[in-house]
């Protein structure tokens, strides 16, 4: 008697052990985190105060990176929009999916591919390990049926499928610009006093079109709103938000409450309404006690669109800018904050959009997708400090290997400007320490021959690895 009593007194004080145990369990400790990720549309590696920009105020950003991680070398798979975007969903070079071309740069309105259906997206991914999953924004992979978001793991979808500067109604910008010269395209009024009318790009819910020609200053307000709703009606699963905003992709617009209120102009006010957004993304989160058991992601989609002038942004310190393999056209500014989880920091190890597929696997437990992957799991150094796992970059324009980043070096086989015609071929390739010279000015090539040889071994192995598909933005 006296034996099985003490057994029953043990066994009443072990649970309360474990009882106690459980509850004082962190909640970020859950097995299935939230997911969100921000998207944003040609921000530059410049555009935010916390990355140096002089007057573009950015406190939701800020705070985000004081709270959270700030990535000093992470890198999207491309400069422009259509690859970049599908190198994020798949944790794949572009290059593997077909989703990238030296036929055409993007998809447009007329084109006739899309992601395969082959190809897994994070999505489909944490959709598979239960998530209920949301995007609101801009795809851009894909416009016909079979490509949209809803038949790529999103439950639901709002939002444009391409470029907000795409559907262009000739007429009536031909109008807005009488008397300005063609080669001055540019500088046109469209431009630098956009109307909404001026593009026919539909906005759209599911696979229905709502309507063309949308008021585009509602854009950030409204995706924004759409983001809140679906965070707060949310089920008892987990959930994955992907906001990709269409700003700060030229036509530029604001909603009334931000207009004029940036010291740096139109671009300004338009990145300070997106800073906005981050905002009350961030403090839903806190309102419905879920900051810490979320992890939201910043990033952008490709760098500065340099031939806008002031209507583009700044990439810093970093050279180049959108549509090139100059370091500003595809290191990004980046934050990753989870409140109580994250270390607190600025990383300077070299992490990529590529790395999101994987890194969200191992936070949800989802089960990776079969296909050759080219992203690093990073949790370990965003819970840990660890060194980041990704030691090289590969800079593709279209199909073709312009740049390869290894450590610190980055060695330039060809370069060319986002949008002009003035490639040039290195043999030997330039090489440029990005440590010690951010810009990538002073070529180093013949104090390193050692260095260039180990890249030339990475690119024939990668190459190796490549298999042939279809282009899929050449289709139309
Ligand atoms: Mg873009």
């Amino acid at each position: 008697m006296k034996l099985s009593k003490l057994f029953s007194i043990s066994l009443m004080a072990l649970t309360c052990v474990i009882l106690i145990g459980c509850t004082s369990m962190p909640s970020s400790k859950t097995s299935q985190p939230n997911i969100v990720v921000i998207f944003v549309d040609d921000m530059g590696y410049g555009d935010m105060s916390c990355n140096g920009h002089p007057t573009i105020k950015t406190p939701n950003l800020d705070r985000m990176a004081a709270e959270g991680q700030k990535w000093t070398s992470f890198y999207v798979a491309a400069s422009v929009c259509t690859p970049s975007r599908a190198g994020l969903m798949t944790g794949r070079y572009p290059v593997r999916s077909g989703m990238c071309s030296d036929k055409k740069r993007v998809l447009f309105p007329d084109s006739l591919g899309g992601l395969p259906a082959a190809e897994t997206t994070m999505a489909e991914m944490l959709k598979a390990r239960g998530y209920a999953t949301a995007m609101v924004g801009k795809w851009h992979l894909g416009h016909l049926p079979q490509f949209l978001p809803v038949n790529n793991g999103f439950d639901s979808w709002y939002g444009i499928p391409y470029s907000n500067d795409m559907d262009g109604d000739n007429v009536k910008i031909k109008a807005a610009n009488k008397g300005i010269s063609k080669n001055l395209w540019i500088e046109g009024k469209h431009w630098k006093e956009p109307r909404s009318e001026y593009w026919n790009v539909p906005l759209m819910e599911g696979e229905t079109i709502l309507q063309r020609s949308p008021n585009q200053e509602l854009l950030t307000k409204t995706y924004t709103e759409k983001s809140i709703d679906f965070i707060r009606t949310r089920k008892s699963k987990p959930f994955f938000l992907y906001l990709a905003h269409s700003m700060p992709h030229v036509p530029l617009f604001r909603s009334d409450a931000f207009k004029d209120v940036s010291t740096a102009g139109l671009y300004g006010d338009v990145i300070e309404e997106v800073d906005w957004s981050v905002g009350q993304i961030m403090r839903t989160l806190r309102d419905e006690g879920l900051a810490e058991n979320t992890l939201v992601v910043f990033t952008s989609d490709n760098g500065p669109w340099l031939r806008f002038k002031t209507l583009g942004g700044i990439a810093g310190p970093l050279r180049g800018g959108k549509g090139s393999t100059w370091d500003g056209g595809m290191r990004e500014p980046c934050i990753f904050w989870w409140p109580g989880t994250i270390q607190p920091g600025i990383v300077h190890g070299l992490g990529s959009t590529l790395d999101l597929l994987p890194t969200t696997a191992a936070i949800s437990g989802a089960t990776l997708p079969q296909a050759q992957l080219d992203g690093y799991n990073l949790l370990p150094s965003l819970l840990n400090g660890k060194p980041s796992p990704r030691r090289e970059m590969i800079y593709y324009r279209g199909q073709e290997i312009y740049a390869i980043r290894l450590g610190s070096f980055k060695a330039h086989f060809k370069t060319r400007s986002g949008y002009e015609n003035d490639l040039e071929t290195h043999n030997p390739p330039l090489l440029f320490n990005l440590d010690h010279d951010p810009g990538e000015n002073y070529n180093v090539a013949d104090k390193h021959p050692d260095v260039l040889k180990q890249i030339e071994q990475l690119r024939k192995k990668h190459e190796a690895g490549v298999k042939p598909v279809e282009d899929q933005l050449a289709k139309r």
